[in-house]
C-alpha cells in the first residue's frame, strides 16, 4: 500500500517513514522543508535501503496536491505537515492558522477530489488544555486551548469531525500526542531543530553535547512531587509504530476514531535531567527559573482506548528515550 506522508521528512514523519518501510508500507513524502533537511531521505535510505519517492512543495499547493495523487494509487495519508512552535504561533497566529488549518482543509480538499478517504492527523494533548482529572481519557474536555497553535489542532479537529459527519465513508483518525522524545536507536535519526530548542528534550540534549551551557528549569513550585512540571514523555519510535497500529486497524474503517498516544507515566523535569545524566555519564547543569507562561503542571495520558482497539502499547522507558537521544545527539552534535 502507498501512504502520502506530509511533513515526512520531519521528526515524527522521518522515523514513521522507516518503520512504515519495515513494514512493507510505501511513503510518499511531500513536505516543502521548512523545519527538516532533505538529508533526511539519505539517512531513510541508509536505515531501509528504500530512498521514498519525495516531493519538495506545500501542502497548500492545490495543483502538487492533485498531481500526486495522479501520480500514485494512494490507500491513506498520514498528516504530519504544520508548524509547531508555541511561542511563535503567539507572535505569528496568521501562518499558523494558514499552515495548519487552511492547509488541512486543501489536503482534504485534494483526497476528496482524489477519491481517498483514509486519514491519519498529528493532533496533540494540548487539545486538552489545562484538565483537572490526571489520566486525560479521550473524552477528557478539548477546546480550553491557550495559544493559536494548540487553538489551530483543536480547530482542524473540528473541522475534520463535521468533515467526517458530512462525508460517512471518509476514516479520520486523530492521534492526539503527549510528549514525542527519543530518536532511531541507531543514531542516524532524530530530533533538529532549528535555533534554541523549545522543548526539554533537545534542550537537555545540547547542554550535554555542548552547545548550551545549561537548561533552566522553568518553575520548581508546582503541586508535583518534585516541583517540576510532569509530563507523558513517549519515544518517538513508539508513536511511530502507533501511526501504523492506527493505519491497520482503523485506517479502513469509515467513522471518526480519537486516540492518546502516550505510555500512561508522568516524569518530572528533574527526572528528564536525571535520566539524561546517566545516559551521557556527566551532569547536566541547570538553573531553577520562573515558570514559563502557559505552561501546566501536570498532564499525563489514560492509554487504554489504544491498548484496547489499536493492539499498540509504547514499550520504551525513560531511560532508554534518554539513551538514544543521547546517541544521536553525540553522533550528530550539529543535527543533520
Ligand atoms: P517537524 O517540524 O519536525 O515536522 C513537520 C514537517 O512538516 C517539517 O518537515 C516541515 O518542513 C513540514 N511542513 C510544515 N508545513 C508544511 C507545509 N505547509 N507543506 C509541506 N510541508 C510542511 O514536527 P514534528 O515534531 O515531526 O511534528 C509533526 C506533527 O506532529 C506536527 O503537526 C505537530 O504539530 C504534531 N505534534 C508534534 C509534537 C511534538 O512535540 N513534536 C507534539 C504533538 C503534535
Ligand atoms: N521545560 C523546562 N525547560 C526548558 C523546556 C521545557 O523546564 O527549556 C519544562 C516545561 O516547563 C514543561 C516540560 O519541561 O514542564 C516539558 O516542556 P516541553 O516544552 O518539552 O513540552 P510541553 O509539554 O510544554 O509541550
Amino acid at each position: 500500500m502507498k501512504v502520502l506522508v506530509t511533513g515526512g521528512m520531519g521528526y515524527i514523519g522521518s522515523h514513521t517513514c522507516v518503520q512504515m518501510i519495515e513494514e512493507g508500507i510505501e511513503p510518499v513524502i511531500v513536505d516543502n522543508l521548512c523545519n527538516s533537511k532533505e538529508a533526511v531521505l539519505t539517512r531513510i535510505h541508509e536505515l531501509t535501503g528504500v530512498t521514498p519517492v519525495f516531493y519538495q512543495g506545500d501542502i497548500r499547493d492545490r495543483e502538487l496536491l492533485a498531481r500526486i495523487f495522479n501520480e500514485h494509487r494512494i490507500g491513506s495519508v498520514i498528516h504530519f505537515a504544520g508548524l509547531k512552535a508555541v511561542g511563535e504561533s503567539v507572535e505569528k497566529p496568521l501562518e499558523y492558522y494558514d499552515n495548519n488549518v487552511h492547509g488541512t482543509l486543501v489536503l482534504v480538499d485534494a483526497m476528496k477530489t482524489a477519491g481517498v478517504t483514509s486519514l491519519v492527523f498529528s493532533s496533540s494533548a494540548t487539545v486538552y488544555g489545562d484538565p483537572d482529572i490526571m489520566p486525560i481519557t479521550e473524552s477528557t474536555a478539548t477546546g480550553q486551548v491557550t495559544n493559536p497553535y494548540g487553538r489551530s489542532k483543536f480547530m482542524v479537529e473540528e473541522c475534520l469531525r463535521d468533515i467526517q459527519l458530512a462525508i460517512p465513508e471518509f476514516s479520520i483518525t486523530l492521534l492526539r500526542y503527549f510528549n514525542p522524545v527519543g530518536a532511531h536507536p541507531s543514531g542516524k535519526m532524530g530530533e533538529d531543530p532549528q535555533g534554541i530548542p523549545n522543548n526539554l528534550m533537545p534542550f537537555i540534549a545540547q547542554v550535554a553535547v555542548g552547545r548550551r551551557e545549561y537548561l533552566s528549569v522553568f518553575g520548581d513550585d508546582y503541586p508535583t512531587p518534585d516541583g517540576t512540571g510532569v509530563r507523558d514523555y513517549i519515544h518517538v519510535m513508539d508513536l511511530a509504530d502507533g501511526h501504523i497500529a492506527a493505519l491497520k486497524s482503523v485506517g479502513e474503517t469509515a467513522g471518526l476514531h480519537i486516540f492518546n498516544l502516550g505510555t500512561g507515566q508522568g516524569s518530572s523535569v528533574l527526572e528528564m535531567v536525571g535520566a539524561f545524566s546517566e545516559a551521557c555519564g556527566y551532569e547536566i547543569a541547570f538553573q531553577i527559573c520562573p515558570r514559563r507562561a502557559g505552561d501546566i503542571a501536570e498532564c499525563w495520558a489514560d492509554t487504554q482506548k489504544a491498548n484496547e482497539l489499536l493492539g499498540w502499547k509504547a514499550r520504551f522507558t525513560v531511560s532508554e528515550m534518554a539513551q538514544d537521544t543521547w546517541r544521536w545527539q553525540s553522533n550528530n552534535p550539529q543535527g543533520y
